[in-house]
């Protein structure tokens, strides 16, 4: 297999009739995110209560406004939040959609061993199965954080795809040790609602919370723009933030619009991670910077 170091994602053929593709995800983080990255918050009563706010009442209208505008999305689950709010996780399911490994207490992995990330994995692996009866094939670490054991642990297990670069604005196969590849799904930050409406006392930092308004103008512009390239739009959002309704009612206006748009394929993940898997491209590297001793003086 050939494999290209730090080159360039190309521009990718997309089905018949198409010039670019989008996708619409959800991450369940709940209340796992906020209990692995701020100990103790387990006895804070409001703030599991904003947590719980997501898959309680933001779920259920996020797939209302998937199913009238019929979108089919993938929705990154925590292995906790699966057995927190299993009945959740299988409507979810029930709708269509497509689930996804987000980890299990949503843990970060940076400086973690790989030891600790394999039991992570497998954790959440297990409770998807045991909720859902799904073996998901899409991984997205907690807060895109991956280390570079993630992707031989992710194929080691079957994975197909992984959602985590930042460095493309098309999709392409990630090269792994072995003369393996991943298919890569790549996102970016200014495409997630957690910047433009987390707010948490004492946990969200400046927390600051924007209009609606302002949120789907940005992520339109990029949207356009990306279309436009020919590249593969990814929206990241969270039930417990875009569950809210004037941030839902947003959003479906934004979802109608890019449905309205017969050049680009709206669909899940793994769908367009199947489509770029069918075309052979040339894996591509990113091999970790090496920095000399002598620098660091
Ligand atoms: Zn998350």
């Amino acid at each position: 297999m050939t494999i290209q170091d730090l080159v360039p994602a190309t521009p990718i053929a997309w089905p018949e009739g198409k010039k670019a593709a989008a996708s619409f995800s959800f991450d369940i983080d709940a209340e796992s995110a906020i209990l692995f990255a701020s100990p103790g918050s387990e006895h804070r009563f409001g703030v599991m209560s904003h947590q719980a706010y997501g898959p309680l009442t933001g779920v259920p209208r996020l797939l209302n406004i998937l199913e009238r505008q019929r979108v089919r999305s993938t929705f990154f689950i925590p292995g906790y939040t699966a057995l927190r709010y299993p009945d959740v996780v299988r409507d979810i399911k029930a709708a269509g959609h497509e689930i996804a490994h987000h980890g299990f207490m949503h843990e970060a992995l940076e400086g973690v061993s790989v030891e600790d990330e394999i039991r992570y994995m497998d954790r959440g692996l297990d409770a998807l199965e045991k909720v859902a009866g799904v073996r998901p094939v899409g991984y997205r670490a907690p807060m895109w954080e991956p280390s570079y054991a993630t992707m031989e642990i992710l194929l080691d297990r079957g994975f197909l795809y992984d959602s985590n670069m930042m460095d493309a604005d098309h999709p392409y196969e990630l090269a792994v040790a072995g003369n393996r590849s991943i298919v890569e799904l790549p996102i970016q930050w200014a495409l997630d609602d957690w910047e433009q409406y987390c707010y948490l006392p004492d946990i969200s930092g400046v927390g600051l919370i924007e209009s609606p308004t302002k949120a789907i103008e940005m992520w339109n512009l990029e949207f356009e723009a990306l279309r436009d390239e020919g590249g593969l739009f990814v929206l990241t959002n969270h039930p417990f933030l875009s569950g809210r309704p004037s941030r839902a009612k947003a959003l479906e206006g934004f979802i109608e619009r890019v449905v309205s748009d017969s050049s680009v394929w709206v669909t899940a993940m793994e769908d367009i991670a199947t489509h770029v898997r069918s075309l052979n491209l040339t894996p591509r590297a990113l091999p970790a910077p090496v920095v000399e001793a002598e620098y660091r003086k």
